[in-house]
C-alpha cells in the first residue's frame, strides 16, 4: 500500500480528535485551543509535542519516574514488581490483533524525549502551530517489554494476563518523519538502555523520592 493511501486510510478510521478514552480528548481539546490561539492571534509561536510512550530514567540514576500509589503506566508497574513492590503485573488483554495478543505501543527514551524538546525550540521562530510526534516510529508489545526487562536485568517478572482495559487501542505507533526531516530529530536510545536507565533508578530507589 501506497503512503498516501495508509495516511488517507487513517486518517478516514482514526480522525484527528476522534479520542478512545478521556485522557486522550483532553490532549486534543488542548492541542484544538492552541491551535485556536494562533489562528485567532497570529503573534503567537506554538509547539505542540505528542509524546508517545517516554520511559527510562536519567543514567544518572538519580531522577526517574516515582508514581503515586498503584503505577497505572506498563513500565513502573514492572520495576516495582520487580523491586519487590508488588506481586506480578496483570497484562491487559491477550487476545489482541496483535503479533502476541498484547497490545503494542511506541515507547522511547525520556532522554531523547528532553533532546525533542530542545529540537523544538528552533521552530519557535517562525509563528503558528508546528506539530511533532515524538516516537521511535516502532510499536512494541507489552510481552516484548517485560521479556526485554527481564533479559537486561536478569530479574524474574512474574505476571498474569487479566481483561482489557477499557478505553485501550491495539497498537499505535509514531509516524516520526516529520521531526526527523524538519527538526533533524531522531530517538536514538535502545530499548537495552531504556530498560537499563529503569531498573538502575528503581533499584537505587526503591521506595522513590524518600
Ligand atoms: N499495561 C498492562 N498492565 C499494566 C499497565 C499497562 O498490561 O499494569 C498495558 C496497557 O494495557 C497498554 C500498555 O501496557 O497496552 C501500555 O500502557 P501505558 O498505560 O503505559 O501506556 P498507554 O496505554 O497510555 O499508551
Amino acid at each position: 500500500m501506497s503512503d498516501c493511501l495508509y495516511h488517507l486510510l487513517c486518517l478516514l478510521i482514526y480522525p484527528r480528535g476522534k479520542t478512545s478514552n478521556p485522557y486522550g480528548t483532553s490532549k486534543a481539546m488542548v492541542e484544538q485551543m492552541l491551535t485556536d490561539l494562533c489562528k485567532s492571534d497570529d503573534d503567537w509561536s506554538v509547539a505542540l509535542l505528542r509524546y508517545f510512550n517516554p520511559i527510562g530514567a536519567h543514567p544518572s540514576g538519580l531522577i526517574g519516574e516515582d508514581p503515586k500509589g498503584i503505577p497505572n503506566n506498563l513500565m513502573p508497574f514492572i520495576s516495582q514488581v520487580a523491586v519487590g513492590k508488588r506481586k506480578e503485573l496483570s497484562i491487559f488483554g491477550s487476545d489482541y490483533p496483535t503479533n502476541d495478543g498484547t497490545c503494542e505501543r511506541d515507547y522511547l527514551h525520556v532522554m531523547d524525549l528532553a533532546d525533542g524538546h530542545l529540537a523544538a525550540l528552533s521552530c519557535l521562530d517562525s509563528t503558528g502551530v508546528h506539530i511533532f510526534n515524538l516516537g521511535t516510529g516502532k510499536g512494541l508489545s507489552v510481552l516484548d517489554m517485560v521479556n526485554s526487562f527481564v533479559d537486561v536485568t536478569g530479574v524474574e517478572i512474574p505476571y498474569v494476563f487479566a481483561d482489557r482495559r477499557e478505553g485501550d487501542l491495539p497498537a499505535f505507533w509514531a509516524d516520526a518523519s516529520k521531526v526527523e526531516s524538519e527538526l533533524g530529530w531522531k530517538a536514538n536510545r535502545t530499548l537495552d538502555q531504556m530498560m537499563e536507565d529503569t531498573w538502575r533508578w528503581q533499584s537505587n530507589n526503591p521506595d522513590g523520592y524518600m
